[in-house]
């Protein structure tokens, strides 16, 4: 059989690479003429990619996915400026170029080229497809909410001559297409506020446009009225086939995430009792902050569990190392005093906490990937955005769709994730409060049906689950 080889290029960053291997297995899976190498380019403080990519089985449907490493050569990339990633992913077009010459020259007879599969940041990568002479195909790994407010904000300054930069300075609200509600400016994500960032990141929607469809990590039922505005705003053909969610857990543990100690900790507490507090893969707090929290947490005498990682050095960005010992930044006293109903930890297993039966409700950075785990499992949300798109997010979750409440919509830290804001301790152990005593409740139930939907978007005959069948259908009909 000849196989339609598919190039796969992922963005580094676990949020980016692993919904889009994610995505590669469902593709393979539902196909047995398609394949599909994933070219992964890698940062310096990129997380453990290596062991990863290891992991994955390759039986199977899945031996149909290979993973090529490209030689590390950015070492001096800088990572804490607003469009270090673009600046990134252009130094390696040269190196996924000679990838895919090698793999088009190695091709023969058994597989075809078919197109390429580009992150929403590798939009430079269009031009390479285009010299293969094969179709290129977006993965958008966040929701189609943000999507439109890319294609919008573009388009008001290509068409409409609008200085999208000046929005840093608004205290307004923005009409924006892909949202029901006005949005407050300072809910854009950081890119937008930067003015040294926004020139690129307008660049990836207008080049998006081109694109012979935008794959999205969403469901019809979650994102109704957004995905239905992007055809408006001038979006290809999108496919919407989400939730792609890495459930079997397949990223490693890091050290002192003692996994199994969790678990059992967890089958000891009560059924929907426990708040947990975890904040995704760069979340992490300065000293004062992490303070004010653990005074909430004692305060409010909720059972928790509190996902607490060490920021990066000053000036440096990094994936947040668990601390050694936590005690150095808790109040003095803290962990025994808590020790009965709380548990602080490092790197959590967010999937197979928010599993269990004994969470009851999620203090969550808002990441997307983090927000479909949390409404796969039908755990309420209180939002506590950081970075990239988290506040936007926090305002869909919020403000559009009922599914969260709000620590704060507007939390931000820099691209040095530097912040002067701290969110005092009454105010968190009031949301706490607030969450748990919402479980059982109107919104705990809206979450619980959004859950259900999400399931059955992806069985056969669900909306996500056609939608990939259109894709597919597309990819062979493009084909060249
Ligand atoms: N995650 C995890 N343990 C942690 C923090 C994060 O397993 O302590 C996982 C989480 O389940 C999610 C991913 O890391 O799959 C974070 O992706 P998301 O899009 O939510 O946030 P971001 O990558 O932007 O931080």
């Amino acid at each position: 059989m000849t196989h339609a080889e598919l190039i796969f290029v992922p963005s580094p960053g676990m949020g980016h690479l692993i919904p889009m291997v994610g995505m590669a297995k469902l593709l393979v899976d539902r196909d047995p003429r398609l394949s599909v190498t994933v070219l992964i380019m890698r940062l310096l403080f990129d997380f453990d990619v290596d062991s990863y990519t290891n992991s994955l089985a390759t039986t199977g449907a899945a031996a149909r996915i290979r993973f090529v490493h490209l030689p590390r050569e950015n070492a001096n990339t800088v990572i804490s400026s607003g469009n270090f990633r673009t600046h990134f992913i252009e130094s390696n077009m040269p190196l996924v170029k000679q990838a895919v010459a090698k793999i088009a020259d190695s091709a023969g007879s058994t597989r075809r080229l078919a197109g390429f599969v580009l992150d929403m940041f590798c939009t430079t990568m269009l031009d390479l497809a285009d010299e293969f002479g094969v179709p290129s195909y977006i993965f958008f790994p966040s929701s189609a909410a943000f999507l439109g407010m890319m294609l919008h904000l573009q388009s008001l300054q290509d068409e409409h001559n609008v200085d999208v930069a000046e929005f840093k300075d608004a205290a307004g609200e923005l009409d924006i297409p892909s949202f029901m509600n006005p949005l407050p400016a300072k809910v854009l994500p950081s890119v937008v506020l930067m003015k040294e960032a926004i020139g690129p990141f307008l660049e990836h929607a207008r080049r998006m446009r081109a694109a012979a469809g935008i794959v999205v990590n969403t469901f019809d039922e979650l994102e109704p009225h957004a995905i239905r505005s992007l055809a408006g705003l001038g979006a290809p053909v999108v496919y919407p086939v989400g939730p792609i969610l890495n459930l079997k857990g397949e990223i490693k543990k890091k050290a002192n995430s003692g996994g199994d100690d969790i678990m059992e900790w967890l089958d000891g507490q009560s059924p929907s009792s426990v708040v947990f507090l975890c904040f995704g893969s760069m979340g992490s707090f300065g000293e004062d902050q992490v303070k004010e929290m653990a005074c909430a947490l004692e305060r409010s005498g909720q059972p928790f569990l509190w996902s607490l990682r060490r920021p990066s050095p000053k000036g440096k960005v990094e994936i947040p190392r668990d601390y050694m010992d936590p005690a150095e930044v808790l109040p003095r006293g803290f962990l025994d005093r808590t020790a009965g109903f709380g548990k602080v930890i490092g790197w959590a297993p967010q999937i197979a906490v928010l599993g269990h039966p004994a969470i009851g409700g999620y203090v969550s950075g808002c990441g997307w990937n983090s927000t479909l785990e949390s409404i796969w499992f039908g755990v309420a949300m209180a939002t506590w955005p950081l970075y990239s798109e988290q506040q936007l997010n926090s305002f869909e979750l919020v403000v559009e769709l009922g599914l969260a409440t709000e620590v704060r919509m507007d939390y931000r830290r820099d691209f040095k994730m530097e912040t002067n804001a701290v969110v005092m301790a009454d105010e968190i152990e009031g949301v706490i409060r607030k969450l748990m005593r919402e479980v059982g409740g109107e919104r705990w139930r809206k979450v619980k049906e959004m859950s259900e939907k999400s399931r059955k978007a992806l069985v056969e005959g669900g909306p996500s689950y056609l939608s990939l069948s259109r894709f597919i259908e597309d990819i062979f009909n493009n084909m060249p």
